[in-house]
């Protein structure tokens, strides 16, 4: 069995373990079931996976993103890469929004419906476009790996790289040395892959045994727009830009995607989940390191689709609800502020919802509103993640075929990347 059939077989089987245990009414708190399995077992080896992938995420990303622009060797290819797959995860999250906000408001969710919110939800301001900008340039770069901020990371390993090639020969042995480093972390990530099916099982099954059911069942329609707009945005939308830009197959894409899906799924974060889409787009899709190492933990950061079409959704919930009439210019501000809130906020569990406040600040509607939604979040942030880096890598095959960075064997061989290795002997031959 590949890896693919093995996490996607976690996946089910959590899926239908977590619904049982939910669905029997055995997870109440005090019960062996709650104590051991849900909050024992499934949280402890599903926490301890998390972990091991944010573990990578930083020195993954130094590493990969120095050897990337070493690879490249013309800064002007650089600059390209940077700027092309800039405005294109603009153009995807601001199509997300708008399409979430046409089908919400045509569909008049919300509308008539009297609910009060009874959770409390504190909301946080958005912070100035320029602190973002400012802050993309680390005062300590230590400081910023320590906290995994990527888009500092980023910077500091982007300038080192290209210091690194105007040293020249000089540095030629810290340039091999950190391929090797680049190379042993891509390791230490299928290391930890072979565990995944089992991490993704227990990481899943906690999440769907602790879901309110009868929340969902209260929220249903705010619940099933949100589901089919992600879904359109994911198997429409996403499939014609790589289509229309690239001219490659969507359908070998979808394949592939999916293990890598799963993994943001269970763990509703883009940045934990960066080394395994780092692999997927490079080892699976034949995107040359050169572009991925940048494109990927770049879009984590700021390149959010499934969370926008969260927002729009979410907007028109609210607003029809406590009976706001936006209007034109309040749905083009939504559209505004959460694109600039995607790119400031980084790719972790839940942080969609404070974005969320940011935008209602400033279209004037109620924080409390967001109260209401809170209790079904947690099962649509899943499904947003996954959404979310689909993105990412569809713009950075698009970037990567547009530069002649693709590797379209790779891209076609169905096989490609899906065999798990971690056999030291084999390693070693
Ligand atoms: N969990 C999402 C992500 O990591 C962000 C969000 O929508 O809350 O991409």
């Amino acid at each position: 069995m590949n890896i693919t059939v093995k996490v996607l077989l976690g996946m089910a089987l959590g899926i239908i373990v977590g619904l049982i245990i939910n669905l029997t009414g055995s997870n109440v708190s005090g019960t062996w079931v709650n104590s051991y399995l849900t909050n024992g077992v499934f949280h402890i080896v599903g926490s301890m996976f998390v972990n091991a992938l944010k573990m990578l995420v930083v020195p993954l990303v130094f590493f990969s993103l120095v050897s990337g622009v070493c690879g490249i060797g013309d800064i002007r290819l650089l600059g390209r890469i940077g700027s092309k797959a800039f405005i294109l995860y603009l153009i995807t999250t601001a199509i997300a929004i708008a399409t979430a906000l046409f089908i919400a408001s045509g569909l008049g969710i919300g509308e008539g419906m009297n609910a009060v919110s009874n959770a409390n939800f504190s909301g946080k301001e958005a912070p100035s476009l320029s602190s973002v900008i400012i802050n993309i340039v680390p005062s300590n770069p230590i400081s910023a790996m320590a906290k995994g901020e990527m888009l500092p990371v980023i910077f500091f390993s982007i300038v080192f790289g290209i210091s690194l090639l105007m040293v020249g020969k000089k540095a030629e042995s810290v340039s091999s040395f950190v391929e090797a480093l680049n190379e042993i972390m891509m390791k230490m990530v299928t290391v930890i892959m072979a565990v995944a099916p089992y991490a993704v099982f227990c990481l899943i099954a906690k999440a769907i045994a602790n879901l309110g059911l009868d929340l969902l069942e209260q929220l249903l329609g705010y619940v099933l727009v949100l589901i089919g707009v992600l879904l359109f945005h994911l198997f429409v939308t996403l499939q014609i830009v790589l289509k229309v830009m690239s001219g490659l197959s969507p359908f070998t894409f979808i394949k592939k995607m999916r293990s890598t899906q799963v993994f943001a799924f269970s763990t509703s974060s883009s940045n934990a989940t960066i080394p395994v889409t780092l692999r997927t787009v490079t080892e699976r899709l034949g995107v040359k390191n050169s572009v991925a190492s940048f494109t990927v933990p770049f879009g984590a950061t700021i390149n959010m689709d499934g969370t926008a079409i969260m927002q729009g959704v979410a907007t028109v919930f609210i607003a029809n609800i406590y009976n706001v009439d936006l209007g034109m210019m309040g749905y083009l501000t939504v559209i505004l502020m959460s694109v600039l809130a995607s790119i400031g906020t980084a790719g972790v569990p839940g942080v969609g919802l404070i974005m969320l406040s940011m935008v209602f600040t400033q279209v004037g509607l109620p924080i409390e509103g967001i109260g209401l939604i809170l209790g079904v979040d947690r099962l649509l942030d899943m499904i947003r993640t996954a959404v979310n880096i689909s993105g990412d890598a569809v713009v950075s095959v698009v970037v990567a075929k547009s530069e002649g960075q693709l590797n379209e064997s790779v891209y076609n061989d169905p096989d490609a990347g899906n065999n798990i290795d971690v056999h030291l002997e084999k390693a070693n031959a």
